[in-house]
């Protein structure tokens, strides 16, 4: 009966449901070894950093991750980095398929002057950072000002938007990281725009995250009307208005009918704004947009750009356009697959990626010939190196969650590396 190794190097969502692609097909004559591989002690990939703290719901995923890990023949590699712990071409060897499930991690950037500045920053460090993300456990974000401009008109720039304009209270009970939430707290944050470059027909918000805003406590939310009832008529000149859109378009003009409270804090979306330039001696002062009617400048105290993602390289992996170079997942002249961001490119929400993976496996699975007699991945770690299993990582999972119950938390998370590898000793 045939049975081959799988090496999944990435523990997100798009590895998990690689993995479960995988157990799905296993038949009396088709069976699976899973190794997944990890840089982090944690696993979970964005559910865990990138999702917003205060949509918990969305992270109830993580209990079908679990359910993936428990089946037989499947086995987690945390704390051990490709590149370093291991080679990609050990893996390769020794492996009949390698899954490069490995996200899309770093910021664009505008191009703009201006935008290194002190205090404008990338989403890519305020979303891990907020997250309790162990590489940006250190990360310093000014929140003495008032104003904060996000850039971008996408569930990220959403996300960034709302984390600083809703009351920290909010997020008392949520599994933000504690460096954040004290920061949140002491935040004179107080009015924050988001920009997005297009009219609001081209937004990329999903109409679920826009509902979400009138729920917001503390909070106005303002969007201009005129720039939804100009949107209404962009789209309806081109035909029909696509489902997707007018269900965002109605989305935003339940925003705009929600009755303002006065609040100190406020949330303003402004469509039609191209970035120009970030001005500023030390740090951000202002910024200068192009819109249709001439320039605007917005005097502000941070910006932060939520423009999307590029993959960080992997020696040996040859990218283009924003993603690993493959064909359907596949890499060509390889054993190699990749499913997720990897594959895609920055986007879908974590959903798509089951479909996704389920296709990639299909072909990974077609591909296969004679199973490899090659031995095992521990051979290759250095003998001495610490490594996340399952057992080690439900160790650090039930010590968070219980460091969470007795402050009302889904969990308390460990931001260093030392520190969740102390949670999980036997
Ligand atoms: P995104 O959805 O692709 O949005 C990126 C935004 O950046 C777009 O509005 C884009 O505008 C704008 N942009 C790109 N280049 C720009 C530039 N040079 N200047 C100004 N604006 C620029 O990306 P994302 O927000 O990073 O999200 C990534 C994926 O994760 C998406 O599929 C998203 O839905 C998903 N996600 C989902 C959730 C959730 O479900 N709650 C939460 C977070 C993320 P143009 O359209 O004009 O290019």
């Amino acid at each position: 009966m045939p049975h081959y190794k799988i090496a999944i190097v990435g523990a997100g969502p798009a590895g998990y449901f690689a993995a479960q692609a995988l157990q799905n097909s296993v038949t009396e004559d088709l069976t699976f070894s899973i190794d997944m591989i990890e840089r982090l002690p944690t696993p979970w990939g964005l559910v865990r950093s990138g999702v917003a703290p205060d949509h918990p719901k969305i992270k109830t995923v993580s209990k079908v991750f679990e359910k993936i890990a428990n089946q037989p023949g499947f086995r987690l590699f945390g704390n051990v980095e490709l590149g370093k712990d291991i080679s990609l071409e050990d893996l390769t060897n020794k492996y009949d398929a390698v899954v490069m499930a490995t996200g899309s991690s770093i910021g664009k950037k505008l191009g703009i002057p201006g935008e290194d500045l002190p205090n404008s920053i990338s989403a890519s460090e305020f979303v891990p950072w907020y997250n309790g993300h162990p590489d940006f456990k250190d990360f310093k974000i000014d929140l003495l000002g008032k104003v904060a401009v996000v850039i971008g008109a996408g569930n990220v720039a959403m996300d960034c938007g709302r984390m600083l304009a809703i009351d920290p209270k909010e997020l008392d009970e949520t599994d933000s990281a504690d460096h954040a939430l004290n920061a949140l707290h002491k935040s004179n944050i107080r009015k924050v725009f988001i920009t997005g470059r297009r009219g609001a027909e081209f937004a990329a918000f999903t109409a679920p995250e826009l509902r979400d805003l009138p729920k917001l406590e503390h909070t106005d939310v303002y969007i201009n009307a005129d720039a939804i009832a100009l949107a209404y008529k962009n789209a309806e000149a081109k035909g029909e208005v696509e489902k997707h859109l007018a269900s965002n378009l109605e989305a935003m003009k339940a925003v705009i009918e929600v009755p303002k409270q006065g609040h100190e804090r406020s949330l303003e979306f402004l469509f039609s704004h191209t970035p120009k330039e970030i001005l500023g001696q030390d740090k951000v002062e202002a910024i200068v947009y192009s819109t249709p009617d001439g320039d605007v400048t917005i005097p502000c105290d941070l910006v932060i750009t939520a423009i999307g993602y590029v993959p960080e390289v992997i020696p040996g992996i040859h990218f283009e356009s924003g993603k690993i170079a493959n064909i359907d997942g596949r890499v060509i002249g390889s054993n190699i697959y990749t499913v997720g961001w990897a594959k895609r490119g920055p986007s879908g929400v974590i959903g798509t990626n089951k479909s996704d993976a389920a296709d990639v496996v299909q072909l990974l699975i077609s591909d296969l010939k004679e199973p490899k007699q090659a031995g095992d991945i521990s051979e290759l770690l250095k003998s001495n190196h610490e490594i996340v299993d399952q057992p080690y990582w439900v160790r650090i999972n039930e010590a968070e969650v219980a460091a969470g119950e007795v402050r009302g938390k889904p969990r308390v998370k460990a931001v260093s590396v030392a520190d969740l590898l102390r949670l999980g000793q036997p």
